[in-house]
Protein backbone atom coordinates (compact mmCIF):
# COMPACT_ATOMS: atom_id res chain seq x y z
CA UNK A 1 0.00 0.00 0.00
CA UNK A 2 1.33 3.19 -1.20
CA UNK A 3 0.38 6.02 1.76
CA UNK A 4 -0.30 9.68 0.74
CA UNK A 5 -1.90 12.32 2.29
CA UNK A 6 -3.81 15.27 1.02
CA UNK A 7 -1.69 18.82 0.51
CA UNK A 8 -3.32 21.42 2.67
CA UNK A 9 -6.10 22.73 0.24
CA UNK A 10 -4.67 26.52 0.85
CA UNK A 11 -1.55 25.14 -0.83
CA UNK A 12 -4.06 23.25 -3.93
CA UNK A 13 -5.83 26.62 -4.46
CA UNK A 14 -2.73 28.79 -4.55
CA UNK A 15 -1.40 26.11 -7.31
CA UNK A 16 -4.60 26.21 -9.64
CA UNK A 17 -4.91 30.26 -9.30
CA UNK A 18 -4.65 30.32 -12.86
CA UNK A 19 -6.55 27.59 -13.64
CA UNK A 20 -10.43 28.26 -15.05
CA UNK A 21 -10.90 24.90 -16.46
CA UNK A 22 -9.64 21.73 -14.22
CA UNK A 23 -10.58 17.68 -14.79
CA UNK A 24 -10.39 15.94 -12.01
CA UNK A 25 -8.57 12.65 -12.18
CA UNK A 26 -8.07 9.67 -9.56
CA UNK A 27 -6.51 6.84 -8.35
CA UNK A 28 -9.00 3.82 -7.53
CA UNK A 29 -5.51 1.28 -6.33
CA UNK A 30 -3.79 3.09 -3.19
CA UNK A 31 -5.62 6.21 -2.14
CA UNK A 32 -8.72 4.33 -2.18
CA UNK A 33 -7.07 2.41 1.01
CA UNK A 34 -5.34 5.24 2.38
CA UNK A 35 -8.54 7.24 2.06
CA UNK A 36 -7.07 10.33 -0.25
CA UNK A 37 -8.48 8.94 -2.97
CA UNK A 38 -12.25 7.14 -4.32
CA UNK A 39 -15.11 8.82 -5.92
CA UNK A 40 -16.81 10.34 -2.83
CA UNK A 41 -13.01 12.21 -1.78
CA UNK A 42 -13.13 13.37 -5.43
CA UNK A 43 -16.60 14.92 -5.87
CA UNK A 44 -16.17 16.82 -2.68
CA UNK A 45 -12.88 18.40 -4.43
CA UNK A 46 -15.11 18.93 -7.49
CA UNK A 47 -17.98 20.95 -5.05
CA UNK A 48 -14.64 22.51 -3.73
CA UNK A 49 -12.74 23.81 -6.44
CA UNK A 50 -16.84 24.93 -7.89
CA UNK A 51 -17.51 27.17 -4.77
CA UNK A 52 -14.10 29.00 -5.73
CA UNK A 53 -15.37 30.00 -8.94
CA UNK A 54 -13.55 26.78 -11.11
CA UNK A 55 -15.31 24.70 -14.07
CA UNK A 56 -14.77 21.15 -13.60
CA UNK A 57 -14.89 19.28 -16.57
CA UNK A 58 -14.79 15.90 -15.71
CA UNK A 59 -14.10 13.67 -12.74
CA UNK A 60 -12.79 10.01 -13.40
CA UNK A 61 -11.58 7.27 -11.26
CA UNK A 62 -9.78 4.28 -13.08
CA UNK A 63 -8.08 1.50 -11.22
CA UNK A 64 -3.92 2.40 -11.42
CA UNK A 65 -3.14 5.36 -12.23
CA UNK A 66 0.50 4.48 -12.30
CA UNK A 67 -0.19 2.32 -15.12
CA UNK A 68 0.01 4.49 -18.53
CA UNK A 69 -1.70 1.75 -20.99
CA UNK A 70 -4.42 1.68 -18.55
CA UNK A 71 -4.77 5.12 -18.45
CA UNK A 72 -4.54 5.29 -22.22
CA UNK A 73 -7.42 2.86 -23.03
CA UNK A 74 -9.82 4.68 -20.19
CA UNK A 75 -9.36 7.86 -20.80
CA UNK A 76 -10.16 7.69 -24.77
CA UNK A 77 -13.92 7.85 -24.17
CA UNK A 78 -13.28 11.12 -21.40
CA UNK A 79 -10.89 12.68 -23.97
CA UNK A 80 -13.18 16.15 -24.57
CA UNK A 81 -13.56 16.56 -20.82
CA UNK A 82 -9.74 16.75 -21.15
CA UNK A 83 -9.32 18.75 -23.92
CA UNK A 84 -11.62 21.12 -22.97
CA UNK A 85 -9.75 21.63 -19.31
CA UNK A 86 -6.59 23.94 -18.35
CA UNK A 87 -5.40 21.60 -16.38
CA UNK A 88 -5.53 18.40 -14.30
CA UNK A 89 -5.69 17.42 -11.18
CA UNK A 90 -4.43 14.02 -10.11
CA UNK A 91 -5.27 12.23 -6.81
CA UNK A 92 -2.59 9.51 -6.71
CA UNK A 93 0.85 8.72 -5.59
CA UNK A 94 3.59 10.25 -7.21
CA UNK A 95 3.73 7.42 -9.76
CA UNK A 96 0.21 8.23 -11.02
CA UNK A 97 0.98 11.87 -11.56
CA UNK A 98 4.04 10.70 -13.35
CA UNK A 99 2.45 8.34 -15.48
CA UNK A 100 -0.09 10.56 -16.20
CA UNK A 101 1.62 13.69 -17.46
CA UNK A 102 3.92 11.82 -19.45
CA UNK A 103 0.20 10.97 -21.35
CA UNK A 104 -1.69 14.59 -21.17
CA UNK A 105 -0.35 17.65 -22.75
CA UNK A 106 -1.72 19.77 -19.91
CA UNK A 107 -0.13 20.21 -16.52
CA UNK A 108 -0.59 17.69 -14.49
CA UNK A 109 -0.77 19.33 -10.51
CA UNK A 110 -0.53 16.59 -7.60
CA UNK A 111 -3.39 16.66 -4.95
CA UNK A 112 -1.71 14.48 -2.94
CA UNK A 113 1.77 14.13 -0.89
CA UNK A 114 3.35 10.50 -0.98
CA UNK A 115 4.50 9.15 2.40
CA UNK A 116 5.91 5.63 1.82
CA UNK A 117 5.63 2.68 0.03
CA UNK A 118 5.65 0.56 2.51
CA UNK A 119 3.77 -2.91 1.73
CA UNK A 120 2.43 -4.15 -1.64
CA UNK A 121 1.49 -1.67 -4.60
CA UNK A 122 -0.11 -1.99 -7.27
CA UNK A 123 2.92 -0.41 -8.74
CA UNK A 124 4.03 0.01 -12.29
CA UNK A 125 7.24 -1.20 -13.08
CA UNK A 126 8.23 1.74 -15.65
CA UNK A 127 10.65 4.52 -15.76
CA UNK A 128 8.09 6.62 -12.86
CA UNK A 129 9.78 6.71 -9.82
CA UNK A 130 8.84 8.20 -6.49
CA UNK A 131 11.18 9.28 -3.77
CA UNK A 132 8.10 9.73 -1.13
CA UNK A 133 10.00 13.15 -0.22
CA UNK A 134 6.14 14.15 1.28
CA UNK A 135 5.99 17.62 -0.94
CA UNK A 136 4.85 16.66 -4.19
CA UNK A 137 6.10 19.19 -7.06
CA UNK A 138 5.81 17.36 -9.89
CA UNK A 139 3.76 20.19 -11.87
CA UNK A 140 6.57 22.40 -11.36
CA UNK A 141 8.76 19.47 -13.72
CA UNK A 142 6.40 18.58 -16.38
CA UNK A 143 5.60 15.22 -14.15
CA UNK A 144 9.66 14.12 -13.89
CA UNK A 145 10.24 13.88 -10.36
CA UNK A 146 13.92 15.60 -9.64
CA UNK A 147 14.51 13.51 -6.84
CA UNK A 148 14.69 10.24 -9.30
CA UNK A 149 15.44 11.59 -12.28
CA UNK A 150 18.47 13.14 -11.14
CA UNK A 151 21.44 11.23 -9.26
CA UNK A 152 22.40 14.52 -6.84
CA UNK A 153 18.50 15.36 -6.43
CA UNK A 154 19.01 18.55 -7.50
CA UNK A 155 15.77 21.05 -7.76
CA UNK A 156 16.60 24.24 -10.11
CA UNK A 157 18.16 23.12 -12.93
CA UNK A 158 21.12 20.69 -14.15
CA UNK A 159 24.67 20.49 -12.60
CA UNK A 160 27.65 21.76 -14.73
CA UNK A 161 28.05 18.34 -15.60
CA UNK A 162 25.68 17.72 -17.82
CA UNK A 163 27.13 16.61 -21.95
CA UNK A 164 24.67 16.48 -24.44
CA UNK A 165 21.90 16.20 -22.40
CA UNK A 166 23.48 13.02 -20.46
CA UNK A 167 24.03 12.34 -17.40
CA UNK A 168 27.25 13.33 -15.59
CA UNK A 169 27.15 10.26 -13.52
CA UNK A 170 26.62 7.94 -16.33
CA UNK A 171 26.45 8.54 -20.03
CA UNK A 172 24.09 6.25 -20.75
CA UNK A 173 21.87 7.78 -18.94
CA UNK A 174 19.61 11.09 -19.59
CA UNK A 175 20.25 14.19 -17.94
CA UNK A 176 16.46 14.57 -15.57
CA UNK A 177 16.90 18.15 -16.18
CA UNK A 178 17.14 17.56 -20.10
CA UNK A 179 13.75 15.41 -19.45
CA UNK A 180 12.00 18.09 -17.16
CA UNK A 181 12.81 20.51 -20.04
CA UNK A 182 11.46 18.63 -22.54
CA UNK A 183 8.65 17.33 -20.75
CA UNK A 184 7.99 20.89 -20.14
CA UNK A 185 8.71 21.88 -23.62
CA UNK A 186 6.15 19.53 -24.94
CA UNK A 187 3.39 20.83 -23.07
CA UNK A 188 4.00 24.23 -23.96
CA UNK A 189 4.84 25.15 -19.96
CA UNK A 190 8.64 26.03 -20.41
CA UNK A 191 8.38 29.23 -18.24
CA UNK A 192 7.58 27.37 -15.27
CA UNK A 193 11.68 26.33 -15.09
CA UNK A 194 11.75 30.06 -13.99
CA UNK A 195 10.08 29.05 -10.29
CA UNK A 196 12.31 28.12 -7.55
CA UNK A 197 12.05 25.20 -5.66
CA UNK A 198 12.94 25.60 -2.09
CA UNK A 199 15.24 22.94 -0.23
CA UNK A 200 13.24 19.49 0.46
CA UNK A 201 11.92 19.60 3.73
CA UNK A 202 13.00 16.22 5.70
CA UNK A 203 9.88 16.34 7.89
CA UNK A 204 7.78 16.28 5.41
CA UNK A 205 9.12 12.91 4.29
CA UNK A 206 7.17 11.36 7.73
CA UNK A 207 3.93 10.33 7.98
CA UNK A 208 1.70 12.25 10.65
CA UNK A 209 1.56 10.94 14.01
CA UNK A 210 -2.47 10.45 13.33
CA UNK A 211 -1.35 7.39 10.42
CA UNK A 212 1.29 6.32 12.21
CA UNK A 213 -1.40 4.90 14.91
CA UNK A 214 -3.56 3.71 12.55
CA UNK A 215 -4.12 0.14 11.92
CA UNK A 216 -3.30 0.52 8.47
CA UNK A 217 0.04 1.53 9.10
CA UNK A 218 0.00 -1.22 11.76
CA UNK A 219 -0.50 -3.62 9.37
CA UNK A 220 2.23 -2.29 6.87
CA UNK A 221 4.71 -2.29 9.77
CA UNK A 222 3.95 -5.61 10.55
CA UNK A 223 6.47 -8.64 10.37
CA UNK A 224 5.84 -11.55 8.18
CA UNK A 225 5.38 -14.26 10.44
S1 LIG B 1 8.13 15.00 -6.15
FE1 LIG B 1 8.96 12.98 -6.63
S2 LIG B 1 9.49 12.11 -4.64
FE2 LIG B 1 8.11 13.79 -4.23
S3 LIG B 1 6.07 12.80 -4.10
FE3 LIG B 1 6.35 13.60 -6.22
S4 LIG B 1 7.16 11.84 -7.36
FE4 LIG B 1 7.44 11.39 -5.18
S1 LIG C 1 23.91 15.64 -15.30
FE1 LIG C 1 21.74 16.06 -14.89
S2 LIG C 1 20.88 14.19 -13.96
FE2 LIG C 1 23.14 14.05 -13.91
S3 LIG C 1 23.68 14.79 -11.89
FE3 LIG C 1 23.83 16.55 -13.29
S4 LIG C 1 21.80 17.51 -13.24
FE4 LIG C 1 21.57 15.50 -12.28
Amino acid sequence: MILTEFKPIEELLEKLKDEKKIFILGCGGCPEGAETGGKKILNEMKNKLENEGKIITGVMEIDFLCHKALIRSRTRRRLNEIENADSLLIFSCGLGVQASSSIMTKVCYPALNTKTFNGITGMWQGTERCDTCGDCLLDFTGGICPYTACPKKLLNGSCAGQSKGKCETDPERDCGWELIYKSLKRIGQIERLYNFIPPRDYKKVLPPTELRKSSLWALDEKEVI
